[in-house]
């Protein structure tokens, strides 16, 4: 049997989680002010939740079976221990310890802790479940590598370092921190690429605008330079990236000839993205020429920091800005508007003529700026 004291932020957020059974042990939450408190359950054995004020008036007793949200009433002290534990021989002792314990954290476990914690902790649970499921018993790289995008692999791995770190403190089924240490072991060699895509690489053609840029007729995104076939996969990723893409319908494509006019694909994609396509570029030049410098690809997902400006309009690759998103706000100038209208009015119209509305409706296209978490 056995009294543990929970007192900062962290501690108190994980709680009991991952534990396959409390058995004898009682974990007291210390808080340094009386509130209404939200427990959770998720990952949690059946356990009971005891609230009490800070005199030691049971405030709340319950057993919990199920995972679910538990609205506390206002209290200082809260206990999770095994359903058949006696916990009252253990009031005393928490409430003469409690005032002398170090108060870490003033910020107190709120819902926002403890929810963003478990949104984590799902995630990583489940990518862990993905592997498991992939995997019939050993982790191995040609799987991984053939059932998963890079992007995935990324956030995989993250997901690996998170729950072993998290297994430090608390316990987690031996089965998760097995696979966490198989899959880190096996991506080891390209941990670097598959982290950076796993921010900047991620699916977008979705939910960008589809609008062919010469007609405005719905088109989709084709991809201006490709990898070549010896590239590995954990490399080709920046192909997918939007800097690298431009839409055009069907029609328009034919018309252009786009697929075999080399210049045609530079020119557009050139004069859309501006300074983000020339650092692309030169990303992609320097790659085949294998001179790429060492860089910081933690802080620069994209390229290194000399292939572009200082912000995401004149073509930064830092992590900041690493989200795929439209060409809003892309910083232009007269070569690069000359080059898209080259492409644009190439060849004639017949019917409908150009209008430049559906341009200007992509390039003021922007994502709401989100809110926080
Ligand atoms: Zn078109």
């Amino acid at each position: 049997m056995q009294l543990q004291f929970l007192i900062d932020s962290v501690q108190r957020a994980s709680g009991a989680m991952f534990m396959r059974d409390l058995k004898e042990d009682v974990l007291a939450f210390i808080y340094p002010s009386i509130a209404a408190r939200t427990f959770h359950t998720f990952f949690c054995p059946p356990l009971r939740i005891v609230a009490f004020s800070s005199h030691g008036c049971i405030l709340f007793d319950e057993v919990i079976t199920k995972w679910r949200f538990v609205k506390l009433p206002p209290c200082q002290y809260v206990i999770e221990t095994g359903p058949k534990v006696d916990y009252r021989p253990f009031v005393s002792t928490i409430l003469n310890v409690a005032p002398d314990l170090p108060q870490e954290g003033a910020l107190d476990a709120s819902l926002r802790m403890d929810s963003l914690l478990f949104a984590l902790l799902a995630e990583a649970v489940a990518d862990i479940r993905r592997i498991r499921e992939a995997h019939q018993g050993v982790v191995k790289s040609e799987v991984q590598r053939k059932k998963f995008e890079v992007w995935e692999r990324g956030q995989i791995v993250s997901s690996a370092g998170f729950l072993l770190d998290f297994s430090r403190a608390w316990t987690l089924p031996s089965g998760a921190v097995r696979l966490s240490h198989e899959v880190l072991a096996t991506e080891e060699p390209y941990l670097e690429e598959l982290v950076a895509a796993s921010v900047a690489g991620v699916p977008w053609r979705h939910n960008f605008p589809n609008a062919c840029l010469r007609c405005g007729k719905p088109g989709s995104w084709r991809s201006i330079l490709q990898p070549t076939p010896e590239a590995l996969v954990e490399n080709t990723w920046r192909y997918q990236r939007p800097e690298n893409a431009v839409p055009l319908c069907h029609h328009c494509t034919e018309t252009l000839e786009f697929l075999r006019r080399e210049d045609l694909r530079f020119d557009l994609a050139w004069g859309l993205w501006g300074p983000r396509f020339e650092a692309f570029w030169e990303w992609h030049q320097a790659s085949l020429e294998r001179r790429l410098p060492e860089w910081d690809s933690c802080a620069h997902p994209l390229w290194p920091p000399e292939f572009g400006g200082g912000s995401w309009e004149t073509g930064s690759g830092s992590l900041k800005v690493a989200e795929p998103r439209p060409p809003h706000g892309i910083v232009r100038d007269s070569r690069h508007e000359q080059a898209m209208r080259r492409v644009l009015f190439y060849k004639r119209f017949r019917g409908r003529q150009p209008g430049e509305t559906h341009l200007q409706r992509l390039l003021d296209f922007q994502f709401e700026p989100s809110e926080g978490d």
